[in-house]
């Protein structure tokens, strides 16, 4: 049974009287610049906007005592703060330690902090994001909700009404912080941007693009080949991890039954960049993933990155669309500026959609690996150049780091990491996809 607070769904924010973006910062310390809450009663997304990025240690997910608490090692803020909470958080403090600072949330019910992640600045957004999901243990019901004071050194900002009515809006589940696809069925989802929600209708169009009947094609492409060895390190070649990662990958999509997989190179071969692309689009990929690892001076760097097009990238397939170049899109009419539309509009959505799948991609690898960083990338993106399909590239790991490149040539880690990457690949097919702008 559901009470009338239970099925509301809200967001909420709290701006931290913090203003130092424009500051010159040291080398570690992050300001927090915004304390934001989503979801609903079950499911409480917290977001901590920050100016740089942080790290934090969990020192207690609230199971036992109905407190969350974190250390960041990275943070500073001016003076403690605290105010009132939201959905299964009752209030939060943050307090100023030694070398540290205490986040801390008393919940509303039982339940724990399920995880956590930091997003890079990406589309649009300008800070760092630092993501606690915190979940109700199955069966615990709802406290009352207390009537709190005014939160001290905060502004609440509460969209409740509004949002209440909102039915899911397609384009909501791609942001990247909307609840997790696990989210159990029969809960809204809602974006958690300060931005006013405009209720849409879910699109039976969209609904039917993702019958399980039909199968999604991936194509995977293992960086490099044959005379290109990518990246050396200190036992072996990029070109020899991205193909062992691209099989793993395939295997695991395979199994389920619900993929078709293209291999752009199934053995130690070059392929030219624009040709992996042409295997890309003549396939008519939903999605293209390419592996790659990274490489650096120094030996202490090590982690995965996720990138996508940007926006130089996006300017230069227009050019070689319309200039002959290897991209051959072709586009109804002959008006040379609505042609210009129909590929911009093409672009858009799939830029759209590769931004999409590289947050979920993120999420989804965020426990198998120490650093995520998430960009666009500029050089040598030639590969993520098709303007129809969605596309990412996703260095695995620095083959220069010792850690890293063990992890690299490990079959048991290659097993967990593409485990995680083929998960990501089904959450994202798992929800509607925008309807697709047509060029062919
Ligand atoms: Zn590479």
């Amino acid at each position: 049974m559901l009470s009338a607070w239970q099925g509301r769904i809200f967001a909420g924010v709290a701006v931290l009287g913090v203003t130092c973006v424009a500051v010159s910062h040291g080398a570690e310390s992050a300001a927090p610049l915004k304390l934001r809450f989503g979801g609903d009663q079950t499911q409480t997304r917290v977001v901590l906007e920050l100016d740089q990025a942080a790290k934090a240690d969990l020192v207690s997910d609230g199971a036992a005592d109905g407190h969350v608490v974190l250390n960041f090692t990275q943070l500073k803020v001016g003076d403690d703060l605290d105010g009132q909470g939201k959905g299964m958080v009752r209030a939060w403090s943050m307090e100023k330690g030694v070398g540290k600072v205490k986040l801390s949330f008393d919940l509303a019910r039982h339940g724990r902090i399920k995880r956590r992640f930091l997003l890079p600045p990406s589309d649009g957004q300008t800070v760092y994001r630092y993501v606690m999901d915190i979940e109700a243990d199955a069966g615990s019901a709802p406290q009352q909700q207390p009537v709190a004071p005014a939160p001290k050194l905060t502004k609440a900002n509460i969209a409740a009404p509004t949002m209440a009515a909102a039915p899911v809006a397609p384009a909501l589940l791609a942001d990247p912080e909307a609840p997790p696809p696990e989210a159990k069925s029969g809960l809204q989802k809602i974006s958690l941007t300060d931005a006013v929600v405009t209720p849409r209708k879910r699109e039976n169009k969209a609904i039917k693009a993702i019958a399980p009947t039909v199968r999604k094609v991936i194509v995977i492409d293992a960086g490099h080949g044959g005379h290109d060895p990518g990246a050396l390190g200190g036992r072996s070649h990029e070109k020899d991890v991205t193909l062992a990662a691209a099989k793993t990958l395939q295997a695991r999509l395979e199994r389920t039954g619900r993929f078709k997989v293209v291999l752009t190179r199934d053995s130690d071969v070059y392929i030219p960049l624009e040709q992996r692309v042409k295997i890309a689009r003549g396939a008519n990929a939903d999605l293209f993933i390419s592996l790659h690892a990274d490489s650096g001076g120094d030996p202490k760097v090590r982690g995965a990155t996720v990138y996508t097009l940007s926006d130089h990238g996006v300017d230069r397939t227009a050019h070689s669309v319309f200039n002959g170049g290897f991209i051959n899109v072709q586009l109804p009419g002959k008006d040379m500026s609505v042609k210009q539309i129909l590929l911009d509009l093409t672009q858009r959505t799939t830029r759209n959609r590769s931004g999409a799948f590289a947050e979920t991609l993120l999420e989804h690898i965020s426990s198998e690996t120490p650093l995520l960083r998430r960009s666009h990338r500029d050089a040598g993106y030639m590969v993520l150049l098709a303007p129809d399909v969605p596309a990412v590239l996703l260095e695995m790991g620095f083959i220069t780091s010792p850690e890293d490149e063990g992890a690299l040539n490990d079959s048991e880690h290659r097993e967990k990491m593409m485990g995680s990457v083929g998960d990501a690949i089904e959450a994202y097919f798992a929800e509607p996809q925008p309807a697709q702008v047509a060029a062919q």
